[in-house]
Protein backbone atom coordinates (compact mmCIF):
# COMPACT_ATOMS: atom_id res chain seq x y z
CA UNK A 1 0.00 0.00 0.00
CA UNK A 2 1.10 3.42 -0.91
CA UNK A 3 -0.30 7.11 -1.69
CA UNK A 4 -0.41 8.00 -4.96
CA UNK A 5 2.80 10.06 -5.53
CA UNK A 6 5.28 7.34 -4.05
CA UNK A 7 3.59 4.48 -5.89
CA UNK A 8 3.65 6.25 -9.31
CA UNK A 9 7.46 7.30 -8.46
CA UNK A 10 8.61 3.86 -8.04
CA UNK A 11 6.33 2.58 -11.16
CA UNK A 12 8.20 4.93 -12.56
CA UNK A 13 12.11 4.60 -11.56
CA UNK A 14 11.70 0.51 -11.75
CA UNK A 15 10.00 -0.10 -15.10
CA UNK A 16 6.07 -0.71 -14.94
CA UNK A 17 4.09 2.18 -15.84
CA UNK A 18 4.29 6.00 -16.56
CA UNK A 19 2.80 8.93 -18.31
CA UNK A 20 3.13 8.75 -21.87
CA UNK A 21 4.85 10.78 -23.97
CA UNK A 22 7.29 11.81 -21.09
CA UNK A 23 9.69 14.03 -23.16
CA UNK A 24 7.13 16.50 -24.54
CA UNK A 25 5.81 16.77 -20.86
CA UNK A 26 3.16 13.91 -21.25
CA UNK A 27 -0.48 14.34 -22.12
CA UNK A 28 -3.17 13.12 -19.56
CA UNK A 29 -5.19 9.80 -19.88
CA UNK A 30 -2.61 8.11 -22.11
CA UNK A 31 0.16 5.61 -19.99
CA UNK A 32 2.67 3.74 -21.42
CA UNK A 33 3.96 0.14 -20.29
CA UNK A 34 7.90 -0.52 -19.67
CA UNK A 35 9.69 -3.42 -19.21
CA UNK A 36 8.60 -4.74 -16.16
CA UNK A 37 4.93 -3.36 -16.82
CA UNK A 38 4.63 -5.01 -20.02
CA UNK A 39 5.93 -8.45 -18.81
CA UNK A 40 3.06 -8.08 -15.98
CA UNK A 41 0.66 -7.41 -18.07
CA UNK A 42 1.18 -10.14 -20.07
CA UNK A 43 1.02 -12.33 -17.43
CA UNK A 44 -1.88 -10.96 -16.13
CA UNK A 45 -3.96 -11.18 -19.64
CA UNK A 46 -2.23 -15.09 -20.07
CA UNK A 47 -3.67 -15.61 -16.55
CA UNK A 48 -6.93 -14.16 -17.06
CA UNK A 49 -7.78 -15.97 -20.91
CA UNK A 50 -6.71 -19.52 -18.83
CA UNK A 51 -9.24 -18.72 -16.29
CA UNK A 52 -12.16 -17.15 -18.09
CA UNK A 53 -11.69 -19.57 -21.29
CA UNK A 54 -11.83 -22.41 -18.82
CA UNK A 55 -15.26 -22.15 -17.45
CA UNK A 56 -17.49 -23.15 -20.36
CA UNK A 57 -16.67 -25.58 -23.05
CA UNK A 58 -17.41 -23.31 -26.33
CA UNK A 59 -15.41 -20.08 -24.80
CA UNK A 60 -13.19 -19.12 -27.04
CA UNK A 61 -10.79 -15.99 -27.93
CA UNK A 62 -12.02 -13.08 -31.32
CA UNK A 63 -10.03 -9.90 -31.72
CA UNK A 64 -12.13 -7.05 -33.90
CA UNK A 65 -10.94 -3.91 -35.32
CA UNK A 66 -10.51 -0.61 -32.65
CA UNK A 67 -12.46 1.62 -35.40
CA UNK A 68 -15.87 0.54 -35.93
CA UNK A 69 -18.18 2.51 -38.14
CA UNK A 70 -20.54 5.09 -37.12
CA UNK A 71 -23.83 2.75 -37.75
CA UNK A 72 -22.43 0.32 -35.60
CA UNK A 73 -22.54 2.69 -32.60
CA UNK A 74 -25.14 4.02 -33.54
CA UNK A 75 -27.07 0.93 -33.08
CA UNK A 76 -25.38 0.15 -30.07
CA UNK A 77 -27.05 3.63 -28.49
CA UNK A 78 -23.43 5.30 -28.12
CA UNK A 79 -23.79 7.83 -30.29
CA UNK A 80 -27.06 9.05 -28.64
CA UNK A 81 -26.35 8.29 -24.97
CA UNK A 82 -22.36 7.79 -24.07
CA UNK A 83 -21.94 10.65 -22.52
CA UNK A 84 -21.07 12.84 -19.40
CA UNK A 85 -21.90 16.46 -18.47
CA UNK A 86 -19.28 18.81 -18.80
CA UNK A 87 -19.06 21.88 -17.01
CA UNK A 88 -16.74 24.64 -18.55
CA UNK A 89 -15.16 27.75 -16.27
CA UNK A 90 -15.77 31.37 -17.95
CA UNK A 91 -12.72 32.29 -16.17
CA UNK A 92 -9.93 30.07 -16.64
CA UNK A 93 -11.50 27.79 -19.57
CA UNK A 94 -10.66 24.49 -17.67
CA UNK A 95 -13.25 21.40 -17.84
CA UNK A 96 -14.74 19.86 -15.40
CA UNK A 97 -16.77 16.44 -15.61
CA UNK A 98 -19.60 17.53 -13.51
CA UNK A 99 -20.61 14.12 -11.52
CA UNK A 100 -16.94 13.79 -10.35
CA UNK A 101 -16.23 17.32 -9.48
CA UNK A 102 -19.87 17.70 -7.50
CA UNK A 103 -18.78 14.39 -5.46
CA UNK A 104 -15.00 16.13 -4.61
CA UNK A 105 -17.44 18.57 -3.07
CA UNK A 106 -20.06 16.85 -1.57
CA UNK A 107 -18.26 13.66 -0.60
CA UNK A 108 -21.45 11.67 -1.98
CA UNK A 109 -21.91 9.74 -5.20
CA UNK A 110 -22.79 11.81 -7.95
CA UNK A 111 -23.53 9.66 -10.95
CA UNK A 112 -26.69 9.68 -10.67
CA UNK A 113 -27.06 13.44 -12.08
CA UNK A 114 -27.79 14.50 -14.88
CA UNK A 115 -27.39 17.41 -17.23
CA UNK A 116 -30.51 19.36 -15.45
CA UNK A 117 -29.43 17.73 -12.06
CA UNK A 118 -25.89 18.99 -12.28
CA UNK A 119 -27.52 22.55 -13.37
CA UNK A 120 -29.69 23.19 -10.31
CA UNK A 121 -27.67 21.78 -7.93
CA UNK A 122 -24.93 24.26 -9.22
CA UNK A 123 -27.42 27.14 -8.99
CA UNK A 124 -28.84 26.06 -5.93
CA UNK A 125 -25.39 25.96 -4.08
CA UNK A 126 -24.03 29.26 -5.75
CA UNK A 127 -21.09 26.81 -7.10
CA UNK A 128 -17.82 28.14 -8.52
CA UNK A 129 -14.92 27.10 -10.79
CA UNK A 130 -12.42 24.60 -8.19
CA UNK A 131 -9.86 25.97 -10.12
CA UNK A 132 -10.30 29.77 -9.79
CA UNK A 133 -13.57 30.15 -8.18
CA UNK A 134 -14.79 31.96 -11.74
CA UNK A 135 -18.28 31.52 -12.94
CA UNK A 136 -19.19 28.10 -14.38
CA UNK A 137 -20.76 27.54 -17.89
CA UNK A 138 -24.03 25.56 -18.16
CA UNK A 139 -23.97 21.75 -18.07
CA UNK A 140 -23.54 20.18 -21.47
CA UNK A 141 -23.38 16.99 -22.43
CA UNK A 142 -20.30 15.64 -23.85
CA UNK A 143 -19.89 12.45 -26.18
CA UNK A 144 -17.00 10.55 -24.88
CA UNK A 145 -16.10 8.41 -28.11
CA UNK A 146 -13.06 9.71 -30.30
CA UNK A 147 -14.22 10.13 -33.85
CA UNK A 148 -12.35 9.50 -36.63
CA UNK A 149 -12.22 9.62 -40.60
CA UNK A 150 -12.43 6.44 -42.27
CA UNK A 151 -11.17 6.51 -46.17
CA UNK A 152 -9.33 9.89 -48.07
CA UNK A 153 -12.79 11.71 -48.58
CA UNK A 154 -14.13 12.31 -44.93
CA UNK A 155 -16.94 11.20 -45.79
CA UNK A 156 -17.17 8.18 -44.13
CA UNK A 157 -17.57 8.99 -39.52
CA UNK A 158 -16.46 6.19 -38.06
CA UNK A 159 -15.00 6.33 -34.27
CA UNK A 160 -12.87 4.31 -31.94
CA UNK A 161 -14.13 1.43 -30.02
CA UNK A 162 -15.40 2.94 -26.36
CA UNK A 163 -15.67 -0.67 -25.39
CA UNK A 164 -14.67 -4.11 -27.10
CA UNK A 165 -17.92 -5.74 -26.39
CA UNK A 166 -19.66 -4.77 -29.45
CA UNK A 167 -17.70 -6.15 -31.63
CA UNK A 168 -18.26 -9.34 -30.00
CA UNK A 169 -21.77 -8.90 -30.17
CA UNK A 170 -21.51 -8.60 -34.15
CA UNK A 171 -19.98 -11.49 -34.11
CA UNK A 172 -22.34 -13.73 -32.63
CA UNK A 173 -24.31 -15.41 -35.50
CA UNK A 174 -21.39 -16.11 -37.24
CA UNK A 175 -19.65 -17.88 -34.49
CA UNK A 176 -22.52 -19.46 -33.41
CA UNK A 177 -22.41 -21.34 -37.01
CA UNK A 178 -18.98 -21.32 -37.18
CA UNK A 179 -18.92 -23.54 -33.73
CA UNK A 180 -21.71 -25.71 -34.78
CA UNK A 181 -24.84 -24.18 -32.74
CA UNK A 182 -23.31 -24.61 -29.38
CA UNK A 183 -24.36 -22.52 -26.51
CA UNK A 184 -24.01 -21.39 -24.02
CA UNK A 185 -21.45 -19.86 -26.47
CA UNK A 186 -18.65 -17.49 -24.45
CA UNK A 187 -16.60 -15.35 -26.86
CA UNK A 188 -13.89 -13.40 -24.91
CA UNK A 189 -11.42 -10.89 -26.48
CA UNK A 190 -8.69 -8.54 -25.56
CA UNK A 191 -7.29 -5.38 -26.65
CA UNK A 192 -7.55 -1.37 -26.37
CA UNK A 193 -10.96 0.80 -26.07
CA UNK A 194 -11.34 4.62 -26.25
CA UNK A 195 -12.87 7.21 -24.16
CA UNK A 196 -12.35 10.68 -24.12
CA UNK A 197 -12.44 12.13 -20.55
CA UNK A 198 -12.99 15.47 -19.78
CA UNK A 199 -10.02 15.40 -17.12
CA UNK A 200 -8.40 12.39 -16.25
CA UNK A 201 -6.59 12.80 -13.36
CA UNK A 202 -6.71 9.50 -11.32
CA UNK A 203 -3.25 8.04 -13.18
CA UNK A 204 -4.09 4.73 -14.74
CA UNK A 205 -7.38 4.44 -13.02
CA UNK A 206 -8.99 6.64 -15.34
CA UNK A 207 -7.60 6.67 -19.22
CA UNK A 208 -8.56 7.84 -22.44
CA UNK A 209 -6.47 4.50 -23.54
CA UNK A 210 -7.14 1.51 -21.68
CA UNK A 211 -7.17 -2.35 -22.08
CA UNK A 212 -10.26 -4.22 -21.42
CA UNK A 213 -10.62 -7.97 -21.01
CA UNK A 214 -13.96 -9.01 -21.72
CA UNK A 215 -15.97 -12.41 -22.17
CA UNK A 216 -19.24 -12.25 -23.35
CA UNK A 217 -21.47 -14.84 -22.68
CA UNK A 218 -24.84 -15.57 -25.18
CA UNK A 219 -27.17 -18.42 -23.82
CA UNK A 220 -30.53 -19.19 -23.35
CA UNK A 221 -31.95 -18.75 -19.71
CA UNK A 222 -33.21 -21.62 -17.90
CA UNK A 223 -31.66 -24.04 -20.37
CA UNK A 224 -28.56 -25.47 -17.97
CA UNK A 225 -26.85 -28.39 -19.11
CA UNK A 226 -26.17 -31.24 -16.78
CA UNK A 227 -22.15 -29.99 -16.84
CA UNK A 228 -23.57 -26.34 -15.74
CA UNK A 229 -25.75 -27.88 -12.63
CA UNK A 230 -22.72 -30.25 -11.65
CA UNK A 231 -20.67 -27.23 -11.96
CA UNK A 232 -22.86 -25.08 -10.34
CA UNK A 233 -23.42 -27.94 -7.11
CA UNK A 234 -19.66 -27.98 -6.68
CA UNK A 235 -19.48 -24.31 -5.72
CA UNK A 236 -23.08 -23.99 -3.68
CA UNK A 237 -20.86 -24.33 0.26
CA UNK A 238 -18.08 -21.54 -1.19
CA UNK A 239 -18.84 -18.03 0.69
CA UNK A 240 -19.17 -14.63 -1.33
CA UNK A 241 -18.43 -11.44 0.53
CA UNK A 242 -20.93 -9.39 -1.27
CA UNK A 243 -22.39 -5.90 -0.75
CA UNK A 244 -26.05 -5.75 -2.29
CA UNK A 245 -27.84 -2.60 -3.11
CA UNK A 246 -29.49 -1.58 0.40
CA UNK A 247 -27.07 -3.12 2.23
CA UNK A 248 -24.82 -1.48 4.99
CA UNK A 249 -21.86 -3.80 4.93
CA UNK A 250 -20.70 -6.36 3.34
CA UNK A 251 -21.84 -10.30 4.29
CA UNK A 252 -20.77 -13.24 4.16
CA UNK A 253 -23.28 -15.69 2.32
CA UNK A 254 -23.29 -18.51 -0.24
CA UNK A 255 -24.64 -19.15 -3.63
CA UNK A 256 -28.21 -20.99 -2.51
CA UNK A 257 -28.95 -16.94 -0.59
CA UNK A 258 -28.77 -15.46 -3.53
CA UNK A 259 -31.93 -16.92 -4.85
CA UNK A 260 -33.01 -14.21 -6.02
CA UNK A 261 -30.65 -13.83 -9.12
CA UNK A 262 -30.63 -16.21 -11.90
CA UNK A 263 -28.62 -19.64 -11.37
CA UNK A 264 -26.46 -18.56 -14.47
CA UNK A 265 -25.48 -15.06 -12.99
CA UNK A 266 -25.09 -16.12 -9.34
CA UNK A 267 -22.46 -19.21 -11.19
CA UNK A 268 -20.54 -16.38 -12.24
CA UNK A 269 -20.36 -14.19 -9.57
CA UNK A 270 -18.78 -16.67 -7.44
CA UNK A 271 -16.44 -16.93 -10.24
CA UNK A 272 -15.42 -13.75 -10.69
CA UNK A 273 -14.87 -13.70 -6.66
CA UNK A 274 -12.85 -16.87 -6.92
CA UNK A 275 -10.70 -15.24 -9.67
CA UNK A 276 -9.73 -12.66 -7.18
CA UNK A 277 -9.29 -14.48 -4.16
CA UNK A 278 -7.47 -17.33 -5.62
CA UNK A 279 -5.73 -16.24 -8.63
CA UNK A 280 -4.96 -12.50 -7.79
CA UNK A 281 -4.76 -13.81 -4.48
CA UNK A 282 -6.19 -10.82 -3.07
CA UNK A 283 -7.33 -11.19 0.72
CA UNK A 284 -10.83 -10.95 1.63
CA UNK A 285 -10.97 -7.67 3.34
CA UNK A 286 -9.59 -5.94 0.30
CA UNK A 287 -12.04 -6.15 -2.29
CA UNK A 288 -15.37 -6.99 -2.46
CA UNK A 289 -18.74 -7.44 -5.11
CA UNK A 290 -20.97 -4.58 -4.90
CA UNK A 291 -24.14 -4.38 -6.45
CA UNK A 292 -25.55 -1.23 -8.11
CA UNK A 293 -28.86 0.42 -7.50
CA UNK A 294 -31.44 1.07 -10.08
CA UNK A 295 -29.75 4.82 -9.81
CA UNK A 296 -26.38 3.68 -10.58
CA UNK A 297 -26.69 1.07 -12.83
CA UNK A 298 -27.10 1.84 -16.72
CA UNK A 299 -31.22 0.56 -18.36
CA UNK A 300 -30.03 -2.00 -19.96
CA UNK A 301 -28.66 -4.20 -17.15
CA UNK A 302 -30.75 -6.01 -15.12
CA UNK A 303 -28.37 -6.75 -12.66
CA UNK A 304 -25.10 -5.17 -12.25
CA UNK A 305 -22.47 -5.99 -9.49
CA UNK A 306 -18.47 -4.90 -9.51
CA UNK A 307 -15.56 -5.64 -8.27
CA UNK A 308 -14.22 -3.34 -6.40
CA UNK A 309 -10.75 -2.85 -4.75
CA UNK A 310 -9.11 -0.99 -1.78
CA UNK A 311 -6.49 1.25 -3.40
CA UNK A 312 -4.94 3.74 -0.53
CA UNK A 313 -3.28 5.45 -4.36
CA UNK A 314 -6.53 6.11 -4.89
CA UNK A 315 -8.06 6.80 -1.53
CA UNK A 316 -10.84 3.86 -0.91
CA UNK A 317 -13.19 1.11 -3.18
CA UNK A 318 -12.27 1.64 -6.67
CA UNK A 319 -13.85 -0.72 -9.36
CA UNK A 320 -11.89 -3.23 -11.33
CA UNK A 321 -14.26 -5.10 -13.35
CA UNK A 322 -18.24 -5.84 -13.46
CA UNK A 323 -20.86 -8.34 -14.00
CA UNK A 324 -23.38 -7.89 -16.06
CA UNK A 325 -26.86 -9.42 -16.87
CA UNK A 326 -27.80 -7.39 -20.19
CA UNK A 327 -30.56 -9.65 -21.41
CA UNK A 328 -31.05 -9.59 -25.04
CA UNK A 329 -30.46 -6.21 -24.98
CA UNK A 330 -27.67 -5.83 -27.21
CA UNK A 331 -28.51 -9.01 -30.08
CA UNK A 332 -31.73 -7.37 -30.20
CA UNK A 333 -30.22 -3.73 -30.77
CA UNK A 334 -27.90 -4.94 -33.98
CA UNK A 335 -30.56 -6.92 -35.26
CA UNK A 336 -32.87 -4.07 -35.45
CA UNK A 337 -30.48 -2.14 -37.20
CA UNK A 338 -28.75 -4.65 -39.65
CA UNK A 339 -31.54 -6.51 -40.70
CA UNK A 340 -29.82 -9.53 -39.60
CA UNK A 341 -30.95 -12.38 -37.82
CA UNK A 342 -29.42 -12.93 -33.91
CA UNK A 343 -32.06 -15.28 -33.15
CA UNK A 344 -31.66 -18.90 -33.00
CA UNK A 345 -34.12 -22.19 -33.07
CA UNK A 346 -34.66 -23.83 -29.71
CA UNK A 347 -37.47 -26.08 -29.10
CA UNK A 348 -39.63 -25.04 -32.31
CA UNK A 349 -39.19 -21.13 -31.90
CA UNK A 350 -36.79 -19.09 -32.15
CA UNK A 351 -34.91 -16.78 -29.31
CA UNK A 352 -32.59 -13.96 -29.08
CA UNK A 353 -29.68 -15.32 -26.58
CA UNK A 354 -29.09 -13.21 -23.50
CA UNK A 355 -25.84 -11.87 -22.98
CA UNK A 356 -23.76 -12.22 -19.43
CA UNK A 357 -20.94 -9.95 -19.66
CA UNK A 358 -17.70 -10.05 -17.39
CA UNK A 359 -15.88 -7.16 -18.01
CA UNK A 360 -12.65 -6.08 -16.80
CA UNK A 361 -10.06 -3.25 -16.64
CA UNK A 362 -6.75 -4.65 -17.53
CA UNK A 363 -5.21 -1.26 -16.29
CA UNK A 364 -6.81 -0.53 -13.44
CA UNK A 365 -6.50 -4.46 -12.17
CA UNK A 366 -2.82 -3.96 -12.92
CA UNK A 367 -2.36 -0.82 -10.85
CA UNK A 368 -4.49 -2.68 -8.34
CA UNK A 369 -1.76 -5.57 -7.79
CA UNK A 370 0.87 -2.80 -7.19
CA UNK A 371 -0.91 -0.46 -4.67
CA UNK A 372 -1.75 -4.09 -2.61
CA UNK A 373 1.45 -5.70 -3.40
CA UNK A 374 3.58 -2.70 -2.24
CA UNK A 375 5.65 -3.18 0.82
CA UNK A 376 8.03 -0.53 2.26
CA UNK A 377 10.12 -0.77 5.89
CA UNK A 378 12.96 -2.64 6.25
CA UNK A 379 13.04 -3.36 2.94
CA UNK A 380 11.07 -2.64 -0.25
CA UNK A 381 9.37 -5.26 -2.15
CA UNK A 382 6.46 -6.24 -4.11
CA UNK A 383 4.40 -9.25 -3.13
CA UNK A 384 2.79 -10.34 -6.42
CA UNK A 385 0.88 -14.04 -6.88
CA UNK A 386 3.99 -15.88 -8.15
CA UNK A 387 2.06 -16.82 -11.29
CA UNK A 388 2.12 -12.98 -12.51
CA UNK A 389 5.36 -11.47 -11.72
CA UNK A 390 7.36 -10.00 -14.25
CA UNK A 391 10.15 -12.50 -13.74
CA UNK A 392 9.49 -15.53 -10.94
CA UNK A 393 12.85 -16.79 -10.62
CA UNK A 394 16.27 -14.81 -10.58
CA UNK A 395 19.50 -16.62 -10.84
CA UNK A 396 23.03 -15.39 -9.16
CA UNK A 397 26.43 -16.56 -9.02
CA UNK A 398 27.95 -16.18 -5.87
CA UNK A 399 31.42 -14.64 -6.82
CA UNK A 400 31.94 -14.22 -10.69
CA UNK A 401 35.07 -16.16 -11.03
CA UNK A 402 36.43 -19.89 -10.41
CA UNK A 403 33.32 -21.77 -12.62
CA UNK A 404 30.58 -20.16 -11.21
CA UNK A 405 29.72 -18.02 -13.15
CA UNK A 406 29.31 -20.58 -15.78
CA UNK A 407 27.43 -22.77 -13.74
CA UNK A 408 24.97 -19.74 -12.84
CA UNK A 409 24.32 -19.59 -16.60
CA UNK A 410 23.75 -22.70 -17.08
CA UNK A 411 21.17 -23.20 -14.87
CA UNK A 412 19.60 -20.28 -15.72
CA UNK A 413 19.57 -21.33 -18.97
CA UNK A 414 17.93 -24.48 -17.64
CA UNK A 415 15.39 -22.72 -15.87
CA UNK A 416 14.64 -20.12 -18.61
CA UNK A 417 13.00 -22.66 -20.78
CA UNK A 418 10.18 -23.26 -18.23
CA UNK A 419 10.13 -19.64 -16.19
CA UNK A 420 10.36 -16.24 -16.80
CA UNK A 421 14.24 -16.27 -15.96
CA UNK A 422 16.78 -13.17 -15.01
CA UNK A 423 20.18 -13.84 -14.76
CA UNK A 424 22.17 -11.39 -12.95
CA UNK A 425 25.55 -11.49 -12.12
CA UNK A 426 27.05 -8.18 -11.15
CA UNK A 427 26.99 -6.52 -7.06
CA UNK A 428 27.07 -8.02 -3.49
CA UNK A 429 24.51 -10.86 -3.19
CA UNK A 430 22.67 -8.84 -0.78
CA UNK A 431 22.09 -6.07 -3.37
CA UNK A 432 20.98 -8.41 -5.97
CA UNK A 433 18.34 -9.55 -3.55
CA UNK A 434 17.25 -6.30 -3.33
CA UNK A 435 16.76 -5.67 -6.99
CA UNK A 436 14.57 -8.40 -6.90
CA UNK A 437 12.50 -7.93 -4.11
CA UNK A 438 11.63 -4.32 -5.29
CA UNK A 439 10.53 -5.45 -8.88
CA UNK A 440 8.71 -8.75 -7.09
CA UNK A 441 10.73 -11.67 -7.86
CA UNK A 442 9.41 -14.28 -5.79
CA UNK A 443 12.42 -16.66 -6.07
CA UNK A 444 16.28 -16.39 -6.24
CA UNK A 445 18.66 -18.80 -6.83
CA UNK A 446 22.34 -18.42 -5.62
CA UNK A 447 25.21 -20.26 -6.85
CA UNK A 448 28.34 -21.02 -5.22
CA UNK A 449 31.04 -23.53 -4.24
CA UNK A 450 29.11 -26.27 -2.88
CA UNK A 451 27.30 -26.50 -6.11
CA UNK A 452 30.31 -27.61 -7.81
CA UNK A 453 30.71 -30.01 -5.19
CA UNK A 454 27.47 -31.11 -4.95
CA UNK A 455 25.45 -29.76 -7.18
CA UNK A 456 22.76 -28.16 -4.79
CA UNK A 457 22.05 -24.06 -4.91
CA UNK A 458 20.35 -21.63 -2.33
CA UNK A 459 16.63 -20.65 -3.14
CA UNK A 460 15.51 -17.70 -0.85
CA UNK A 461 11.91 -16.92 -1.25
CA UNK A 462 10.45 -13.31 -1.49
CA UNK A 463 8.47 -12.68 1.26
CA UNK A 464 9.79 -14.82 4.60
CA UNK A 465 13.52 -14.26 2.87
CA UNK A 466 14.15 -17.60 4.19
CA UNK A 467 16.21 -19.90 1.99
CA UNK A 468 16.70 -23.46 1.54
CA UNK A 469 19.30 -25.60 -0.43
CA UNK A 470 17.79 -27.48 -3.40
CA UNK A 471 19.44 -29.91 -5.81
CA UNK A 472 19.57 -28.43 -9.09
CA UNK A 473 17.97 -31.64 -10.29
CA UNK A 474 15.00 -31.17 -8.21
CA UNK A 475 14.56 -27.10 -8.55
CA UNK A 476 12.72 -27.12 -11.98
CA UNK A 477 9.73 -29.10 -9.88
CA UNK A 478 9.43 -27.39 -6.72
CA UNK A 479 9.93 -24.12 -8.52
CA UNK A 480 6.62 -25.40 -10.24
CA UNK A 481 5.24 -26.50 -7.57
CA UNK A 482 5.61 -23.36 -5.53
CA UNK A 483 4.01 -21.44 -7.86
CA UNK A 484 1.06 -23.74 -9.01
CA UNK A 485 0.66 -23.42 -4.84
CA UNK A 486 0.72 -27.41 -4.66
CA UNK A 487 3.71 -26.96 -2.37
CA UNK A 488 4.72 -24.76 0.27
CA UNK A 489 7.47 -23.15 0.42
CA UNK A 490 9.41 -24.72 3.60
CA UNK A 491 9.88 -22.20 6.06
ZN1 LIG B 1 -11.85 28.38 -13.39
Amino acid sequence: MADKEELESVCKRRGFVWQSSEIYGGEAGFYDYGHLGARLRDNWERMWKDYFLGLGEHYHMIYTPNILPHRVLEASGHVDHFSDVLVGCKRCGNSHRGDHFLEDITGESAEWMGKNEIASFIKENKITCPDCRGELSEPENFNMMFQVDIGPKGDRKGFLRPETAQGTYMNFPREYRALRRKMPLGLATVGSAFRNEISPRQGVYRLREFRQAELQIFFIPEHHSEEFEEAYDNLTSKQLSLLRAGWEEVRSVSLDDLDDLPKFYRYHLAKMFEFYSEKMELSKDRFRLRELSDDEKAFYNRIHFDVEVNMESLGGWKEVAGLHYRGDYDLTQHQDASGQKMNIPIEGDRKIPHVIELSFGVDRNIWALLDLGYRTGERDWIDLPDYISPYQVAVFPLVKKDGLLEKSREIFEYLESSFNAFWDKSGSIGKRYARQDEIGTPYCVTVDYDTLEDDTVTIREISSTNQIRLKVSDLKKELQDYINKEKEFQR
